[in-house]
């Protein structure tokens, strides 16, 4: 290796949405960071990926400060979000699922921000902007990551120029590989990414004027298209004007680039061949469920498609490795800082890899639902008993995929309650459905969302440092608390909240929140030992042997251990 060229905080390998979001949330904390791009820039090419972001990114985007841009960023408020299943454009209709435009929709009552549509070609630019406005990330394109070493202080980074082949070396105190489902750092660090193959498929970006004056289904986000063996493609909007994702699902020899007649697939779906369209670009790709056996290295750690992939059926592709990046951020953050303990970072993999398995779970599930072709022997029948057997389907197909269009649940609801950083009460958890969520203030939920007389949203208190939410009208003295966390230089604001529709939403008279927005402990009175419940939630090794001790007294978690 050549001589140390440059010193960074935190160097993030992969300049995707998540490595850049990454960027963001170290930045909102105040550290620098420096994202390493192989490729000559963000955006350069058509990306025929993630176009859903749901409604915890939003919350993060918020805190990032471009929820108005993301919003803003082109999809038309009034394009209908629809899902039609069909024999193609022009044939059959077989059902539908009606979900209605932007504007005629509201956040849920459970959080400020919606779910919102803005497609990688739009938000992958976008984070990178914000992230080098931000002036703390330093972006490198070309830049490949060669491997990497590291001693008890930092990291030795190997990085290659694209053009020339250079080798150089970067020290960071952390290294972080945001770099995709083929991640190299995850392959250096050793780490197996096992799992499920689902299937092999082909996305091409096409754009089309004006398609709905070519067929009589109406305006559509989605289309799915179904034969006696069930979907075979579907066809999603991109931007709600003129693009269009249309995808084939198969095998890697049913969809051989070699042999396959794209535009013959694509009439199929559309049901006629006179349609004017431009194919823009093909590109095959792996639907897979795997997640990566570890997380971590020492100082080396994974986020994104890096250590889980999933199929795109439900989106949470991506959205689960914005919850990677808002978890890692602030542990990161307290660690360099100072004041986060030596086994912060273990609560990282602890905490975000069974989401990920959650998350995963619930994509191929819904994945299954669509490759399911029972009863489908009649869909192409003419008369009643094809328009009865294309009834049944429809309805069972609605019913069956409600949870992949609404998923509020598998969003928000998902929870750190065995967290090692978390102090468990032995409360009970709220059913985790997909399409649902449940406020609760259950140390390791999301902490709920309430608006705030001046227009904020609770969730606007959280991020810098824990916040001591100090609720009711008859509050406790949580002077001792406070003192307690200036001792040892934990960050701390408090808050009082003396509304009583929000101190019924949050049951107890004090929540601690971490910088995340997840609960870390509840309670009416103040600890017996608030040294060490501080302990605990920044991940000392003192307040990690004393939570062994709580979890083997907690009934709830010894029945999930
Ligand atoms: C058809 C489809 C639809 C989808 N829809 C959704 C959706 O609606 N919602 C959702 O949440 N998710 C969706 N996803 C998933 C989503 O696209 C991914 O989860 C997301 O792109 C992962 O982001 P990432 O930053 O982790 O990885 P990537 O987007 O893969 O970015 C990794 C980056 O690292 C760079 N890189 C790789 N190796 C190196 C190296 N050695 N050195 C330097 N740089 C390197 C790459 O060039 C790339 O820019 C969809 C995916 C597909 C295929």
């Amino acid at each position: 290796m050549s001589g140390v060229h440059s010193e960074v905080p935190v160097l993030i390998i992969g300049g995707g949405p998540v490595g850049f979001c990454l960027a963001l949330e170290l930045a909102f904390h105040g550290q620098r960071s420096m994202v390493v791009e192989q490729d000559a820039g963000t955006g350069l090419e058509l990306l025929a990926k993630a176009g859903t972001l749901n409604e915890r990114t939003m919350e993060f985007c918020r805190r990032w400060g471009i929820v108005n841009e993301v919003a803003n960023a082109g999809f038309p408020e009034d394009y209908p979000r629809d899902t039609f299943y069909c024999t193609s454009l022009n044939g059959h209709l077989i059902g539908s699922s009606p979900m209605p435009a932007t504007k005629d929709r509201k956040p849920p009552p459970s959080g400020p921000e919606m779910l919102r549509k803005c497609g990688q070609h739009i938000f992958d630019p976008l984070v990178a902007r914000a992230a080098a406005a931000t002036g703390k990330c330093e972006i490198r394109y070309s830049m490949r990551f060669e491997s990497y070493s590291q001693d008890a202080d930092g990291v030795n980074v190997e990085l290659s120029n694209v053009s020339t082949g250079k080798r150089f070396t970067i020290r960071a105190q952390y290294l972080v590989g945001c770099d995709g489902s083929t991640s190299a750092v995850r392959q250096q660090m050793g780490v197996a990414l096992p799992g499920r193959q689902l299937d092999y498929s082909v996305s091409a970006m096409i754009r089309v004027q004006n398609i709905e004056h070519y067929h009589p289904l109406g305006k559509g986000e989605r289309y799915m298209f179904i034969d006696k063996a069930g979907t075979w493609a579907n066809m999603t909007t991109v931007n709600g004007v003129d693009l269009w994702r249309f995808t084939l699902l198969g095998s890697e020899d049913k969809l051989d680039l070699a042999r396959l007649d794209m535009r013959k697939e694509i009439n199929r779906a559309l049901g006629r061949d006179d349609i004017p369209y431009e194919v823009m670009r093909v590109v095959p790709w792996r639907r897979a469920q795997t997640h990566a056996v570890r997380y971590r290295d020492g100082r080396v750690l994974l986020a994104g498609d890096a250590c889980h992939t999933t199929s795109p059926t439900g989106g949470h592709g991506l959205n689960t490795g914005i919850g990677d990046v808002a978890s890692v951020g602030w542990m990161l953050d307290a660690v360099m800082s100072g004041w986060g303990g030596r086994h912060l970072l273990d609560a990282y993999e602890i905490e975000r890899r069974p989401v990920a398995i959650r998350n995963l779970g619930n994509s191929t599930e819904n994945y299954e639902v669509w490759l399911d072709h029972t009863g489908y022997e009649r869909v192409f029948d003419e008369g009643p008993d094809g328009n009865s057997s294309r009834r049944a389907i429809g309805a069972r197909l609605a019913a069956a995929l409600k949870q992949e269009w609404h998923s509020l649940g598998i969003g928000m609801a998902y929870n750190y309650y065995c967290s090692p950083i978390v102090y468990p009460d032995g409360s009970k958890a709220p059913p985790d459905e997909p399409s649902t969520y449940i406020q609760t203030s259950r140390p390791g939920h999301r902490a709920p969302h309430a608006w705030l007389p001046d227009g904020h949203s609770t969730l606007d208190l959280f991020g810098h440092g824990f916040t001591l939410l100090i609720l009711g009208s008859n509050p406790p003295d949580t002077a001792a608390f406070e003192q307690a966390a200036l001792r040892i230089g934990f960050p701390l604001t408090a808050h009082a909240l003396p509304q009583p529709d929000i101190a019924a939403l949050y049951v107890r008279k004090m929540v601690l929140v971490r910088p995340d927005g997840m609960v870390a402990w509840r309670g009416d009175s103040l600890p017996a030992d608030v040294d060490e419940l501080l302990d605990i939630v920044r991940g000392s090794p003192a307040g990690a042997n004393r939570q062994r001790g709580h979890m083997q007294d907690t009934p709830a978690l010894r029945k999930t251990a």
